[in-house]
């Protein structure tokens, strides 16, 4: 098995033609389920005067309303534990994961026994198109309490890989897994693989010659996706470095890269993708950026219809040099992140494009958003390098030009600190300061 190209070749390299017959296929299967097993989604589709039948090719999808967080935190217990959006008995459901988002208000996701497999059948082929085979270590350095990232594990233990439940453990006793077992890939966040390969470094460990980590896999960030971010990983550790996009909603495993490392391919066989535009909820063609609407096609315990990721990327549906016809989507950051200065969007992610692309800093950074004037602005914090000698003022005028040439808008101001004075993060990294009303 190892030496085939594909985990499941016939599937990954469906014409576009079989995949959105597949597609529309489970699409009114899921419907039709929907529409007679949840509450919620009679009742939506009642509101909006449509009946399953009315659903006769993928362009029929626009009709649908949609759902978001809202909608799960608002029918979450109501008329049962797990509410109105359900469409199966409690008994019927085997796991739940949970998000906390950004109330705090934890929501539920859960799953059958079929869907809690089909999920796992998903991240084995996304780990096997990153390059995993059953001949790997795999260390899963993902937090298990709750998260729908944790049983991602058991997609590399059906590949055959040999696995490692970590956990997020502290970095000392991490790298002591690293040292002792030798695994071969990693899961964890951009940040914490930084993190970890500098505490490695200061603790006299090599992370590219003393230990034999040869991939790594990322996600929960933009990072993995932005060039110069995946290079510094990978120099730093001297090994591969693979994206991968999972959320609660939907699935632990939703996009992953293969080598070619452009953009993520999306499973579309169990997931839909559209583009539609922030503000008017219209469908965008492909290419363009917009928020990320995701279908869920074949999840039974909580249908998925339509729903709002909240992230903004876009869709290309050419095929790719590796050979697969499955959607790919690149992802540029969160919605809730998004900030609009002299009327330019930017993201956290534009602004670490410029950071750890430059020399003589260390890649930290801090980005604050305020208000002066009745105008928004930002400002970024970065660190120089403790050898250079480079003056802070060339050095700042030099983050600014970039910062204009890449966002269009110049920050406030550019304040230069001395190597560690930032913070570090350790998994998920919190760079941005909105101190706006
Ligand atoms: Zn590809």
């Amino acid at each position: 098995m190892n030496n085939q190209k594909y985990w499941n070749e016939k599937l990954e390299t469906l014409p576009r033609s079989g995949i959105e017959n597949l597609q529309l296929e489970r699409l009114k299967e899921i419907i039709s389920f929907s529409y007679e097993n949840s509450v919620y989604y009679k009742r939506s589709f009642d509101a909006a005067g449509i009946k399953p039948g009315d659903i006769q090719g993928l362009a029929d999808l626009e009709k649908i309303p949609f759902v978001d967080k809202k909608t799960e935190r608002d029918t979450q217990g109501v008329g049962s534990f797990l509410g109105e959006m359900c469409a199966v008995d409690e008994k019927d459901v085997v796991f739940v994961s949970a998000s906390s988002g950004s109330t705090g208000v934890p929501t539920l996701s859960p799953f059958t026994k079929t869907d809690f497999d089909e999920w796992q059948e998903v991240e084995s082929r996304l780990f096997y198109m990153a390059g995993m085979r059953n001949t790997d270590r795999y260390v899963h350095a993902l937090n298990f309490t709750l998260f729908v990232g944790g049983p991602d594990v058991i997609g590399a233990q059906n590949l055959g890989a040999l696995c490692i439940w970590a956990g997020t453990v502290p970095s000392e006793r991490l790298l002591f897994i690293l040292k002792e077992f030798r695994p071969t890939i990693i899961w964890t966040t951009p940040s914490y693989a930084w993190h970890l390969g500098e505490t490695a470094r200061k603790n006299g460990i090599d992370p590219a010659k003393d230990l034999a980590i040869r991939k790594i896999i990322v996600a929960g960030e933009p990072g993995g996706s932005i060039a110069a971010t995946r290079q510094c990983i990978e120099k730093l550790w001297d090994a591969d470095l693979y994206d991968f996009f999972g959320i609660s909603d939907i699935f632990g495993a939703c996009a992953g890269m293969c080598e070619i490392k452009d953009g993520l391919h999306i499973a579309e066989d169990h997931i839909l993708v559209e583009t539609v535009d922030i503000r008017t909820g219209k469908a965008l063609p492909d290419g363009e950026q917009g928020e990320l609407v995701l279908t869920a096609l074949s999840k039974r315990a909580r249908p998925m219809i339509r729903f709002r990721t909240g992230d903004i990327g876009c869709v290309n549906r050419e095929a790719c040099l590796c050979g697969r016809t499955h959607s790919r989507i690149y992802i540029t950051g969160r919605l809730d992140d998004m900030f609009i200065v002299s009327g330019v969007n930017i993201f956290p992610s534009d602004v670490e494009y410029v950071i750890r692309g430059l020399d003589g800093i260390t890649g930290e950074y801090q980005i604050r958003v305020f208000e002066k004037n009745y105008t928004s602005q930002y400002a970024v914090e970065i660190e120089k390098n403790s050898g250079s000698d480079e003056p802070d003022e060339t050095l700042a005028g030099r983050i600014s030009a970039a910062l204009k040439a890449r966002v269009g808008v110049k920050p406030a101001s550019v304040t230069i600190r001395k190597d560690g004075e930032l913070p570090r993060a350790t998994h998920k990294a919190k760079r941005l300061t909105d101190e706006r009303n």
